[in-house]
């Protein structure tokens, strides 16, 4: 029971943060059983609604699928997205490589947006956030990719963080072909300096929390105050005219 009231007791503030804020609440960032996180598709959207978030994107990783088992994929969030109060959206997390994005046209004309994500790993050195930024410019020239995932994640590990430069250089092709960026909360990356960036530029952001458990769907409020702190509105994000 005391558990019980906690629990509701720090979903009701969350969302109180949330409202306060004055922001639409998206969650564009989550994944499910399809990949690997625990829970089905509609168990996320439920999580969502519970959390009245306006709207949800299921997104799990690329990497996981056969032809068959994408289907499947695409046609259970169609028809969450018919039963749904709120929008749903059907997305997926490809990975950015050395030799391109893993995502194919064939697939992408079945989604609503692509997050193109580095997963791999880094030496320490200015010269691998060359070989990180590099690996983005791909990403921001590829025209299945929507949205870039967790940018800069990894920049702690590599002990080295981009120029002042290399940032606009990144943001200005970033505008020049319409690509967005992702806010993520479980990350808590871009820097308040690269939203700023994005903001000034026209550059569309959205908000991910990553989550790999429908209870952790929603867990966006440090995405939704760095983007307030950055100056930043509702019309900043991607996708504001479905909300
Ligand atoms: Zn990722
Ligand atoms: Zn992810």
């Amino acid at each position: 029971m005391v558990f019980l009231l906690i629990c509701f007791k720090v979903k009701f503030l969350m969302c109180a943060v949330l409202i306060f804020l004055g922001a639409k609440m998206m969650d564009l960032h989550t994944h499910t059983q399809f990949s690997d996180g625990v829970g089905f598709i509609y168990d996320n959207v439920a999580s969502a609604e519970e959390k009245s978030l306006n709207m949800i994107g299921i997104s799990d990783h690329i990497h996981y699928f056969t032809p068959k088992k994408f289907n499947r994929y695409v046609s259970q969030i169609k028809r969450i997205k018919e039963e749904s109060e709120i929008v749903v959206l059907a997305g997926i997390e490809a990975n950015i490589n050395e030799n391109g994005v893993d995502i194919l046209p064939d697939l992408r004309k079945e989604l609503d947006y692509v997050i193109a994500s580095v997963h791999l790993w880094f030496d320490i050195g200015y010269n691998e956030v060359q070989h990180y930024l590099n690996l983005v410019k791909i990403a921001l020239e590829d025209k299945n990719v929507d949205i870039i995932g967790h940018f800069g994640n990894i920049f702690p590990y590599i002990g080295a963080y981009p120029t002042y430069d290399d940032l606009l250089e990144i943001i200005q092709l970033a505008e020049a072909n319409g690509k967005a960026f992702e806010i993520s909360s479980r990350y808590k990356v871009p820097d308040l300096d690269f939203i700023k960036l994005c903001v000034k530029h026209g550059v569309k952001l959205t908000f991910g929390s990553d989550a790999h458990s429908p209870s952790d769907v929603g867990k966006i409020a440090w995405s939704v105050k760095i983007l307030k702190k950055a100056g930043g509105t509702e019309e900043d994000l991607l996708f504001n005219d479905l909300l």
